[in-house]
């Protein structure tokens, strides 16, 4: 008889190339789904809360935080310090639900190292073409940040294939669908 287990599911992919949208359309299937909030030490955006998109830290707090062991990963993403808080994934775990970290490929890795039964998902645009397009369509980076997240896109899509799923995010619903699927598959397991 299959069970339902929860699961820790890791979902990386280049800026822009829509997860966090994705993630929020899947929360709406599954709203039992937690997701953590990251730290990070980059400036809010227009409309970020601190809190709810991020926990907005000082370099110094987050440095101090590391040495505390307070993190589950971190690492130097797009020139700013972004990480996963202990205490953001303990929060959550304690809900009996499975949970979605939304990270960078350094910190998934740094995860799978110690949760070694997490799943990695990547997501991966249609192309780089596409890629700039929605980057630049989004409208929140310099020309100079830009150019910064799609060198470092480059860099990434080259761990896709040691992810344990791959979801290419063509078409919003497919990709949805099939993020769904993954997530359900991993959790009947
Ligand atoms: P943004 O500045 O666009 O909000 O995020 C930039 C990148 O930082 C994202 O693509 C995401 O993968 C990464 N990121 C966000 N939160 C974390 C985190 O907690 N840990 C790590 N390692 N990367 C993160």
């Amino acid at each position: 008889m299959a069970c339902f287990e929860p699961k820790l599911f890791v979902i990386s992919g280049p800026s822009g190339v829509g997860k966090g949208t994705l993630v929020a359309r899947v929360r709406e299937s599954l709203p039992s789904l937690g997701l953590t909030v990251s730290a990070t030490t980059r400036n809010p955006r227009e409309g970020e809360i601190d809190g709810v998109s991020y926990h907005f830290m000082s370099h110094d707090e987050f440095m101090r935080r590391v040495e505390a062991g307070e993190f589950v990963e971190w690492a130097h993403v797009h020139g700013n310090c972004y990480g996963t808080l202990r205490s953001e994934v303990d929060r959550n775990l304690k809900a009996g639900s499975s949970l979605i970290l939304e990270i960078d490929v350094q910190g998934a890795f740094q995860v799978r190292e110690s949760i070694p039964e997490a799943v990695l998902v990547f997501i991966m645009p249609p192309s780089l073409d596409v890629l700039r397009e929605r980057l630049s369509k989004r409208g929140t980076e310099t020309p100079q940040s830009l150019e910064l997240r799609l060198a470092n896109a480059e860099r990434e899509l080259a761990f896709a294939d040691r992810y344990d799923e791959v979801v290419i995010n063509d078409d919003l619903d497919r990709a949805c669908a099939e993020l769904l699927t993954i997530i359900e598959n991993h959790e009947r397991n």
